[in-house]
């Protein structure tokens, strides 16, 4: 495993997640909502900042960019079909895209569904999972332009990951999310053990992601529908909540 991460919270509920590789030493940020936090972590790590990774255009992913790019001039990777809203690209990727991150690869997953260009990305090299707005824990993202068949076949897009893959959303979500999970599944052993959790983690004020592929398989909801119906039953009543 060469590449770790590290969630960067940023405005009231999202992270940025660092990601370091630590053959060549490259550094890269995952969804910057602002810059300042960003710029604060990696002066206390003596670090500059090779890349950029962008998941999809909403402001509380990409507004810290320009001010990352003028002071530290690293590459910008996003969708390139997403170009003409999302900041200058310097490498615009698409479906099965493998960006050289040092001694590693990230590989692009477009995900469609809470934006119609959404990527996600995927570092087997550290099974790192970078879902953006694509899943949370216990949850997934809005259905802002896409439809629920798009959003279910993205997500089933991640099925061939490996359990241990750590899954790096774009939200805190989980507290909230957990409360509208039991009501689909009040009796799964696993996702009261997480409800749980999730309570301990959140009273301490400690992050509950990232948390493992294989466990939200246990217990998120919409990675558990069996066919596009169900999820988009389980989407529209998680809308209502
Ligand atoms: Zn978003
Ligand atoms: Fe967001």
């Amino acid at each position: 495993m060469t590449v770790t991460v590290q969630a960067i919270p940023m405005l009231s509920d999202n992270y940025s997640w660092l990601l370091t590789d630590s053959v060549s030493g490259k550094v890269g940020i995952v969804d910057p909502a602002e810059a300042a936090p960003a710029i604060a972590t990696l002066e206390r790590l003596g670090k500059g900042l090779d890349f950029i990774f962008l998941t999809h255009h909403h402001g509380d992913h990409i507004d810290g960019v320009p001010e990352l790019v003028a002071k530290y001039h690293p590459l910008v990777v996003g969708n390139g079909a997403d170009a003409h809203r999302l900041p200058p690209l310097d490498i615009p990727v698409h479906e099965g895209s493998q960006v050289e991150f040092g001694s590693a690869k990230l590989r692009v997953i477009e995900t469609p569904g809470h934006t119609l260009g959404h990527i996600s990305y995927y570092i087997a090299d550290g099974g790192i999972l970078l879902p953006g707005d694509t899943l949370f824990s216990l949850g997934c993202g809005r259905l802002f332009e896409g439809t629920a068949t798009q959003m279910f076949n993205s997500i089933a897009k991640y099925g061939d990951l490996p359990d241990d893959t750590l899954v790096c959303a774009g939200h805190e979500y989980t507290a909230s999310n957990v409360k509208f999970a039991l009501t689909i599944e009040p009796d799964n052993t696993a996702l009261r053990a997480r409800a749980e959790e999730v309570e301990a983690l959140r009273a301490k004020g400690a992050a509950t992601l990232p948390v493992s592929l294989g466990q939200e398989r246990a217990t998120n909801p919409f990675l558990r529908a069996k066919d596009a119906e169900e999820f988009a039953r389980i989407r529209a009543a998680k809308d209502q909540f």
